[in-house]
C-alpha cells in the first residue's frame, strides 16, 4: 500500500491521495476477515489490482474502482454505500466492474470468442470498467496457482482468448505480455519451461552481444548529438512459442529473441536515428515498417528494421519517442495518464484521433458521436448493436431494435418462416419485442405456420431480414414456380400414362383454377411449383370429367336402388374422401388434424371402426406402429360445394382494443363460418386466438388465413393439431 501510495504521488493531488487512502480503509473494513486462496488476507487482492491501476497512471475514479471492485459481491456493502461514501461515479463504475463478473465466456471457436470479447466490452458502457477488469485479471493470474487444475486450465483458457486479446486491442501491451506468459504458464508448461531454459541458457552469450550492440550504437549516436535512451529487450516467451508453431520454426532458428529499443526525444530524432543505424549496419531488405507514419490500429507507433548486426546476425531496432512508448505500453490507459493537461500534444493527438478507439476495435464505423464520446470515456461504441445468447450459448450479434423476428432469420431462413412465438429468458414475449444484450433467445416454430405476416415487415429491424420476408411472399408469384408447377403436373400425367393434349386443355384447366378459387392459370401451377398443391391432386382434378362420364352410368345403376344410393352417398360425402377402390367403407376425417379437401390426406385403418381420415403430416400417425396401417385415400371430387369441415386456427398479435373483432371481422368476410372461438390474452402483450372455421377446401382456408394475416398487429397464423 505504502509503495502505491508513493507510485501514485507521483501524478495525483492531495486530495486525491487521500481519496485514495480512504478507499483502501473502506475496502479493509468491508474485507476483513476473509481469506484469500494462497491464505493471505484479501485485501491483498484489491490492493494490488488499484496497484496496476497506478501503474496505469489511471485516474483516481479508477483506482478508487479497483479498491472496491469486489466488495459489493463479496461483502455486506451495498452500492449505495458506496455511493455515499465515493459518489456516483464510483459506484457506476464498481456497478459496471461487478456486472461484468457474470460475464458468461464459454469456449469455443474464433468467432464465438470474437463475439464475447464485444460483448464483454459493450457489457462495460464505460471503458474504465474494462480496465479495472483486466487489472483484476492479472491479479489473479499472477495468483493462479491457489486454484484447483480444473480452474487454472480454465481461467488460462479464457484469459488467451478473451482478455489478452483486449487488452491487446486496448493497447495495453504491458498486460497483454503478461497475461499471455502466464496463460501459456498453464496450458502448456512444457513448451514453456523449454523455451524458458533455452532462453537462459543463450542468456549470457547473448547479454554480452546485446551489451556490445547498445555500447555501439551509444557511441554511434553520441557522435550526432542525439539524446537517447538505449536498451536491450527479451522478446516475451508467448510470442517466441507463437513463432514456432505458426512458422514452425525451432527455437534457435528465431534470431530476435532479443531486440534494442532507443527513446528519444522527437519524431525528428527517430529517422535521424534510423538513418545512423542504417550506415553502419545494413537494413534486411522487407523488414523496415514506419509504423510513426503509419500507426498501428491500437495507436501504436514506432519505426521498426531488421539489420545485420555487428556479429552478422539479424538484429531488431525499434525506436520511438517517449510518447510513443507510453502509448505502446499503456494504449488507452495513456490517455488518462495525459488526460491532466501533462503532455498537451499527446492528448491532443487523442483528440486528433476520435475515431481511434473505434479503429482498435474495428468493430465500428459509425464516427458521429465520436466527439461525445471520447469526452464523456463512455462506451457508446455498441449503441447499434445488441447481443444475445442462443439457448445453447452462442452469441449472436443484431442490431439494436432487433426483435426475435431478426433473431430466428438470422438463426436460418426456415426457422424465420416457421416462427410463431418466442421466449426471452424463459418467458413468452411479443415478437416485437426489442432484445436487449445478455438475452437468452429461444424462437418457437411450427411447421403448421402458415409463413411470415405481413406485419413483420414493419416489425423487422434488420433489412436483410425484411428482404427474405418478401422474398416468401414473393415466391408464390415467381416464374420459377410457375414453370417448376406446370413441369411437376405434366410428370405427374406421363407417370399416369394420361395424354398431356386432351387433359391440358383450356377449358380443364380454366374449370380447375376455378375450383381452386384461383383467379389466374399462373398461380395454380406456382402454388404447385412451391409445394403448396401437390401435383396429383391437380392432376386428379383435370381428369375428373373423363372419370365423371365413366361414373355416370355407375349413377343410373343406383338411381333405380336409392336406398343403396342413399347408403353410399351418405358414407361418401359425409366425409368427402373415398378409399381407392374399396367401397362401403366407414370412413371418419381425425378430429386431431381436421383435415379439409385439398390437404394431403392418408387412411388409418382403425380395430374396427373403420379408417380414420388424417393429414398426412399429422403427427399422431408418423410412428413406426401406425405405418402398417395406413392406406392411400382421396378426396371425392363432388360437385357439392356446400359441404364444410372444421378447422382450427390460432392467430397471435399484438393484444390491444380491438384485436379479437377485427379478426373475427375479418374472418366473416370472406363468408366463412366461425363455430367456436376462445381467446386468452398472454404476458407480455400477446393476445391468442383460436377459432374453429368451417371451411370447404384449402384454398378456402389459405384465402381466410391470408387475409387474416394481412390485418394489423398480426404475429403468426397456424392450424392448430392436436
Ligand atoms: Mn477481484
Amino acid at each position: 500500500m505504502e509503495e502505491l501510495m508513493k507510485e501514485a504521488s507521483t501524478y495525483l493531488d492531495k486530495k486525491d491521495m487521500e481519496s485514495i487512502r480512504e478507499a483502501y480503509e473502506f475496502a479493509y473494513k468491508a474485507h476483513n476477515g476473509q481469506i484469500r486462496k494462497s491464505g493471505e488476507p484479501y485485501i491483498n487482492h484489491p490492493v494490488e489490482v488499484a496497484g496496476i491501476l497506478v501503474r496505469l497512471k489511471m485516474d483516481v475514479t479508477t483506482i478508487i474502482s479497483g479498491f472496491l471492485h469486489d466488495v459489493v459481491e463479496d461483502t455486506p456493502v451495498t452500492l449505495d454505500d458506496i455511493r455515499e461514501k465515493f459518489g456516483d461515479n464510483v459506484a457506476t463504475l464498481v456497478d459496471g466492474v461487478t456486472k461484468l463478473r457474470h460475464f458468461e465466456y464459454t469456449s469455443k471457436e474464433d468467432q464465438q470468442a470474437e463475439n464475447h470479447r464485444k460483448m464483454f466490452v459493450a457489457m462495460a458502457r464505460d471503458l474504465r470498467c474494462v480496465i479495472v477488469k483486466l487489472a483484476d485479471r492479472l491479479h489473479n493470474m499472477r495468483t493462479l496457482k491457489f486454484m484447483s487444475k480444473e480452474k487454472q486450465i480454465q481461467k488460462a483458457n479464457e484469459t488467451l482468448e478473451i482478455f489478452a486479446p483486449l487488452a491487446n486491442r486496448l493497447g495495453i501491451s504491458a498486460i497483454k505480455w503478461e497475461l499471455e506468459d502466464i496463460s501459456l504458464r498453464y496450458l502448456k508448461p512444457q513448451q514453456y519451461y523449454k523455451i524458458v531454459n533455452l532462453m537462459k541458457q543463450k542468456r549470457n552469450e547473448r547479454e554480452a552481444y546485446i551489451a556490445q550492440v547498445v555500447e555501439d550504437l551509444k557511441e554511434y549516436v553520441q557522435s550526432v548529438n542525439i539524446p537517447a535512451e538505449i536498451s536491450g529487450r527479451p522478446k516475451h516467451i508467448y510470442s517466441i512459442y507463437r513463432k514456432m508453431v505458426n512458422q514452425h520454426k525451432q527455437f534457435n532458428e528465431i534470431y530476435d529473441l532479443f531486440a534494442v529499443r532507443i527513446i528519444v526525444k522527437s519524431i525528428k530524432d527517430c529517422y535521424a536515428i534510423l538513418g545512423i543505424i542504417h550506415t553502419h549496419w545494413k537494413p534486411m531488405p522487407g523488414r523496415f515498417k514506419d509504423y510513426i507514419a503509419m500507426p498501428k490500429a491500437n495507436m501504436y507507433q514506432s519505426l521498426h528494421t531488421t539489420v545485420i548486426g555487428p556479429k552478422g546476425d539479424p538484429l531488431e531496432v525499434q525506436i520511438r519517442t517517449e510518447e510513443m512508448h507510453d502509448v505502446a505500453e499503456y494504449g488507452i490507459a495513456a490517455h488518462w495518464a495525459y488526460k491532466e493537461g501533462k503532455a498537451k500534444n499527446i492528448n491532443n493527438k487523442f483528440e486528433d484521433k476520435l475515431t481511434w478507439f473505434r479503429e482498435i476495435l474495428e468493430w465500428q464505423n459509425e464516427t458521429d458521436d465520436a466527439k461525445e464520446f471520447m469526452e464523456s470515456l463512455k462506451m457508446d461504441l455498441f449503441s447499434d448493436t445488441v447481443f444475445v445468447f442462443t439457448p445453447k450459448g452462442d452469441v449472436i450479434e443484431l442490431p439494436v431494435g432487433s426483435v426475435p423476428i431478426d433473431f430466428a432469420y438470422r438463426i436460418h431462413t426456415e426457422i424465420g418462416n416457421k416462427t410463431v412465438g418466442a421466449r426471452v429468458n424463459g418467458k413468452m414475449v411479443p415478437l416485437d419485442y426489442k432484445l436487449k444484450t445478455g438475452d437468452i433467445v429461444e424462437v418457437i416454430t411450427s411447421k403448421h405456420s402458415y409463413g411470415p405476416s405481413r406485419d413483420w415487415l414493419k416489425i423487422a429491424k434488420s433489412s436483410a431480414v425484411k428482404n427474405k420476408i418478401r422474398q416468401w411472399f414473393k415466391r408464390q408469384q415467381r416464374e420459377e414456380n410457375v414453370a417448376n408447377g406446370k413441369e411437376l403436373i405434366e410428370k405427374e400425367l406421363r407417370s399416369q400414362g394420361i395424354s398431356l393434349k386432351d387433359t391440358l386443355t383450356d377449358e380443364n384447366i380454366a374449370n380447375v383454377v376455378r375450383k381452386y378459387n384461383f383467379s389466374h392459370a399462373n398461380e395454380l401451377f406456382a402454388a404447385v411449383g412451391y409445394n403448396g398443391i401437390p401435383a396429383k391432386q391437380v392432376v386428379s382434378r383435370l381428369t375428373e370429367d373423363e372419370k365423371k362420364t365413366k361414373e355416370s352410368d355407375e349413377q343410373e345403376v343406383l338411381k333405380q336402388f336409392p336406398d343403396t344410393k342413399n347408403n353410399s352417398n351418405h358414407r361418401k360425402t359425409s366425409s368427402g374422401v373415398r378409399v381407392k377402390g374399396i367401397d362401403n367403407l366407414l370412413i371418419r376425417l381425425a378430429r386431431c388434424c381436421n383435415p379439409v379437401p385439398g390437404d394431403a390426406i392418408i387412411g388409418y385403418v382403425t380395430r374396427g371402426r373403420g379408417v380414420t381420415i388424417h393429414r398426412v403430416d399429422c403427427p399422431n400417425i408418423q410412428t413406426e406402429e401406425s405405418k402398417e396401417r395406413l392406406m392411400e385415400v382421396e378426396w371425392e371430387n363432388n360437385e357439392e360445394k356446400s359441404k364444410e369441415y372444421n378447422v382450427d386456427i390460432e392467430v397471435t398479435g399484438f393484444d390491444r382494443n380491438g384485436f379479437l373483432n377485427e379478426v373475427l371481422q375479418c374472418v366473416s368476410d370472406t363468408h366463412t363460418a366461425i363455430n367456436a372461438v376462445s381467446g386468452r390474452a398472454e404476458k407480455n402483450k400477446v393476445a391468442s386466438i383460436h377459432i374453429t372455421i368451417a371451411i370447404t377446401n384449402v384454398s378456402h382456408l389459405h384465402r381466410v388465413v391470408d387475409k387474416i394475416k394481412r390485418l394489423p398487429d398480426i404475429y403468426s397464423v397456424r392450424r392448430v393439431m392436436q
